[in-house]
C-alpha cells in the first residue's frame, strides 16, 4: 500500500520557511513583498477559492497581497495597461493573472507582457525558456510543486523512466524540461497518446507517472507498475466532490508513493507560489 503525500504538511513547513526568511529581510522601513492579483470577467468560485488560498497564505508569509478586479467588458489592452502600470510601479514585487479571462483574451498573451523579474507564475516566456538551461529561479509553480514533492519523499530521479501524462505549457512541458534537468528519462503523453491506444503501454514503464489531464479517475490501477510513483496534478469535480485524474484507492495497491487530491499538488503549488514571489523580491531588492 502506497504512501499517501501530505501535501498541507509541506506546505506548512515552506510557509514556515518563507515567513521567517521574509521577516528577515524585511527591516526597518522597507517594503513588505506585495503580489498583486489580476482578474477579469466574471466570478468562478473554483478561481475565487483559489484566490483565496492565495491571500491566506501571502497573509502567513508577510506578503501583502492585492486584488484587482476588471468588468466581462475588459480587453486585452486593459488588462495589459494594468500590467505595464504595475511593471513600473516599485511598491508592486509580483503579479499574477487569474484564470479564467473573458473570452477572446489570451491568458498567454497578457502574462507575456508581465516584467519576468515580477511573474509570479514563472510562466512568462523568459523564465519557462530558462528552464532549459537549467538556471530558472522563478519557476512555474505546479511543476515546482511536482518536484518538490519529490525531493522532500526523497525519489531520486536519476536514471528514472518518468512518464508525464499532459503536456500543457503551464504543466506538463515544463515539468518535462525539469525532470530532464534532473536526468531522468523523460516520456511525455497527451491526447494523441491516448488516441493512437498507448497511453497504458507508456504509463506501465513508469518509475514516477505525473498525470496533468482534468479527466476524473482516468488513470486506473491496472496502469501503475509494482512500486511507482504516482503524482496527480488534476483537479475534477465528481458527483459533488474533487477528485483527481488518478483512481486513488485502485493506484495506492500498486504505488510506493501518491499524491491525493484534495491536500497534495494543490496546497504545494501555493506555496511555491509564495517562493516565487520571495525570489523576485530579492532579485529587485537585494543587490549582490
Ligand atoms: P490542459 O487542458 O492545458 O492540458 C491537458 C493535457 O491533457 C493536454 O496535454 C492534452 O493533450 C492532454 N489530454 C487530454 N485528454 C487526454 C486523454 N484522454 N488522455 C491523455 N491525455 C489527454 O490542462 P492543464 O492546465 O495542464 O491542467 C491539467 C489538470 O491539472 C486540470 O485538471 C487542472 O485543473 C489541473 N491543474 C492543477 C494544478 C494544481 O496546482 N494542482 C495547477 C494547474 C492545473
Amino acid at each position: 500500500m502506497a504512501r499517501s503525500v501530505n501535501g498541507k504538511e509541506i506546505a506548512r513547513e515552506m510557509n514556515d520557511k518563507l515567513r521567517a526568511e521574509i521577516k528577515q529581510l524585511v527591516t526597518g522601513d522597507a517594503n513588505s513583498p506585495k503580489l498583486v492579483s489580476i482578474s477579469a470577467g466574471k466570478k468562478s468560485a473554483d478561481a475565487d477559492l483559489y484566490v483565496e488560498m492565495q491571500r491566506k497564505a501571502s497573509g502567513y508569509v508577510g506578503i501583502e497581497f492585492c486584488t484587482m478586479r476588471l468588468p466581462e467588458t475588459a480587453t486585452e489592452s486593459d488588462i495589459i495597461e494594468k500590467i505595464k502600470s504595475l511593471n513600473e510601479d516599485k511598491t508592486v514585487t509580483a503579479i499574477i493573472v487569474q484564470k479564467p479571462l473573458p473570452e477572446g483574451i489570451m491568458h498567454d498573451a497578457v502574462v507575456g507582457r508581465i516584467f519576468p523579474e515580477k511573474d509570479a507564475e514563472g510562466i512568462h516566456p523568459l523564465n519557462l525558456g530558462r528552464i532549459l538551461r537549467n538556471d530558472a529561479d522563478i519557476v512555474p509553480s505546479t511543476p515546482g510543486a511536482v518536484m518538490k514533492i519529490l525531493r522532500i519523499s526523497e525519489v531520486d530521479l536519476y536514471g528514472k523512466e518518468v512518464v508525464i501524462i499532459g503536456h500543457s505549457a503551464i504543466v506538463g512541458k515544463p515539468l518535462s524540461l525539469m525532470m530532464l534537468n534532473e536526468t531522468a528519462t523523460t516520456t511525455v503523453c497527451h491526447i494523441g497518446t491516448a488516441k493512437k491506444g498507448s497511453l497504458v503501454k507508456h504509463a506501465l514503464q513508469a518509475d514516477v507517472l505525473v498525470v496533468a489531464v482534468g479527466k476524473a479517475e482516468l488513470v486506473k490501477g491496472d496502469w501503475i507498475k509494482e512500486g511507482a510513483v504516482v503524482i496527480d496534478v488534476g483537479i475534477n469535480k465528481m458527483g459533488g466532490k474533487i477528485v483527481g485524474d488518478v483512481n486513488f484507492s485502485e493506484c495506492a495497491e500498486k504505488a510506493s508513493i501518491i499524491t491525493p487530491v484534495p491536500g497534495g499538488v494543490g496546497p504545494v503549488t501555493v506555496s511555491i507560489l509564495m517562493r516565487n514571489v520571495l525570489r523576485a523580491y530579492r532579485k529587485q531588492n537585494v543587490k549582490n
